[in-house]
C-alpha cells in the first residue's frame, strides 16, 4: 500500500464513522462485489467467504438462481402491501408447508429474524391468555447464552444481560435457564408458563448444540404442560446443518417455528411457521407488517428452496462439512481448545480472548471468518462452497492461528512468563 493514497476502505470508514450509529464500531471491511464463495473489497482485494455475511448467503454471491428471479420479480411487481396476496408468498408458504411434511402449518412472514420471533412471542401471549385468561400464564422460559433477536420482545427472552440490561424495562415475566439442562427446564416449567424458545445450536452464543436429546426432552415437557414449544431456527435452518430443518432431524416437530437468515440467500425475508392449535392464534387484526414476505424476497426464497433441492446441497453440506470438521480438528494450536458444531457450522472455542485477532489475520490472509465471541471463531461459509475452497480456508485459518500465537508468545516474553507486568 502506498503511503499518499488513502485507501477507499479507509476512505469509507471515515465517511461511516461521519454519518453512521456507532452500534457496530466501524467495520474493518468494505465489500464491493461477490461470486459465488468469493467476495472482493472496495480497495480489489478477494476473499474466501467462510462467514456468508452471518450465516445468510446460503447460496454465495450472486447465484444466477437468485439473480435471474429477483429480477424478474422486480420488473413484475416489487411491493404489494399485505392488503394484498401475491402468488410468490404463496407458493413460498406452500413450499415450507411441503418441506415440513405439515399442510396443517400456517405461515406468517416478517422481514428478518427478531421480527419472526417478535411474532412467535405475541402468539405466546396469546396462547398464554387462552389457557388462563386471568393473565396468570405470560411466563416465557428461555436460555441463558441464547440470542432471538434485538427488538424489544425478542430481547426479552434473549440470554445475554448485556444485550439486555440497558433497555430494562422489557416484556416479561420471562426465566432464563441453563441450555442443555433438562433437569432446570423441568423446574421452570410450572404452571405460569405459556411457552419455551429454544435454539437447536445457539449460533451467536458460539455455535454450541443442544446435547442430544434435549430437544426431545423440551418436547415432552411441553406436551405434558400445554406450553408452546417455540424452535428458533432463524441460524439453523434452510439446510446449514445438512437438513432443511434441525429440529426436525432431531425428531422434534416445535409449536412454532421461526426462519430468517439462510431463507431469502441475502434478501431480507423471516417466517413464523406455527402448527396446530398455534397455527389458528392469530385472526384478521392481530398482527402485521407492510413490507414482510415482500414478492422480491419470496422468490428470492424460493430460488434458495429450488437451487438446494436441484442441486442436491443438502448433501454437500454434510460433505464438505465433514471435511471442515476434520480439517479444523486437524489444526494444531494451543489456542485451539474445542471444535463443535455440525453440517457447515462450527465454531471453535479458543483458549483466550482472541477470537478477532485470529479473525483480522484470516483476513489479511483471504479468508474471512467471524469472531462471533471474545473467545470464539464462526465459520458459515456458503452451503455451494467445495472441498478444496473448505481446505484453503482450513489451511489459511491454522497459519492465522500460528501467526497470533507467535505474536502472544512473543509478547508473554517480553513481559517476563507472561505475567501481567
Ligand atoms: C440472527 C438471529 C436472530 C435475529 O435475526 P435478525 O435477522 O438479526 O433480526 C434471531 N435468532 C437467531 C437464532 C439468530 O441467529
Amino acid at each position: 500500500m502506498t503511503t499518499d493514497t488513502a485507501s477507499r476502505t479507509d476512505e469509507l470508514q471515515r465517511r461511516w464513522a461521519g454519518a453512521m450509529m456507532d452500534n457496530y464500531g466501524t467495520p474493518a471491511l468494505a465489500l464491493s462485489g461477490g461470486k459465488g464463495v468469493t467476495v472482493t473489497d472496495v480497495d480489489g482485494r478477494e476473499y474466501l467467504d467462510f462467514f456468508a455475511g452471518i450465516a445468510v448467503s446460503a447460496l454465495g454471491h450472486a447465484h444466477p438462481a437468485i439473480v435471474e428471479a429477483v429480477t424478474r420479480q422486480v420488473g413484475q411487481i416489487a411491493h404489494t402491501s399485505n392488503l394484498v396476496l401475491h402468488e410468490p408468498g404463496v407458493r413460498l408458504a406452500e413450499r415450507l408447508q411441503a418441506l415440513l411434511g405439515r399442510p396443517d402449518a400456517r405461515v406468517f412472514f416478517a422481514n428478518d429474524g427478531t421480527e419472526a420471533n417478535e411474532c412467535a412471542v405475541k402468539l405466546s401471549r396469546l396462547h398464554g391468555r387462552a389457557m388462563d385468561p386471568s393473565g396468570n400464564r405470560l411466563r416465557i422460559v428461555s436460555t441463558e447464552n441464547s440470542f432471538h433477536g434485538r427488538t424489544l420482545g425478542s430481547l426479552s427472552v434473549t440470554g445475554n444481560a448485556a444485550k439486555r440490561e440497558p433497555f430494562e424495562p422489557l416484556p416479561g415475566p420471562v426465566s432464563f435457564v441453563p441450555f442443555g439442562d433438562v433437569q432446570a427446564l423441568r423446574e421452570a416449567v410450572d404452571g405460569t408458563v405459556s411457552a419455551v424458545f429454544l435454539e437447536p445450536t445457539q449460533g451467536e452464543g458460539g455455535v454450541v448444540p443442544a446435547p442430544a436429546g434435549y430437544l426431545r426432552a423440551a418436547r415432552e415437557l411441553c406436551d405434558a404442560t400445554g406450553v408452546l414449544l417455540v424452535i428458533d431456527e432463524v441460524q439453523s435452518g434452510i439446510g446449514r446443518t445438512g437438513h432443511w430443518f434441525a429440529s426436525l432431524a432431531a425428531g422434534v416437530v416445535p409449536d412454532v417455528l421461526t426462519l430468517a437468515k439462510g431463507l431469502g440467500g441475502g434478501l431480507p425475508i423471516g417466517a413464523c411457521i406455527a402448527f396446530g392449535d398455534a397455527a389458528g392464534l392469530f385472526g384478521p387484526g392481530s398482527h402485521g407488517s407492510t413490507f414482510g414476505g415482500n414478492p422480491v424476497s419470496c422468490a428470492s426464497a424460493l430460488a434458495v428452496i429450488d437451487t438446494i433441492e436441484s442441486q442436491g446441497l443438502l448433501d454437500n453440506v454434510t460433505t464438505t462439512g465433514a471435511a471442515l470438521e476434520g480439517g479444523l480438528r486437524a489444526i494444531d494450536n494451543p489456542l485451539v481448545a474445542t471444535v463443535r458444531g455440525s453440517g457447515l457450522w462450527w465454531g471453535v472455542q479458543l483458549t483466550s480472548a482472541c477470537a478477532a485477532a485470529v479473525e483480522s489475520a484470516a483476513r489479511d490472509r483471504g479468508v474471512l471468518v467471524n469472531a462471533v465471541k471474545a473467545d470464539v471463531l464462526r465459520l458459515a461459509p456458503p452451503l455451494i462452497v467445495s472441498e478444496s475452497q473448505v481446505a484453503e480456508a482450513v489451511r489459511v485459518l491454522a497459519e492465522a492461528l500460528d501467526a497470533v500465537s507467535a505474536a502472544q508468545s512473543e509478547a508473554d516474553q517480553s513481559q517476563g512468563n507472561g505475567l501481567p507486568a
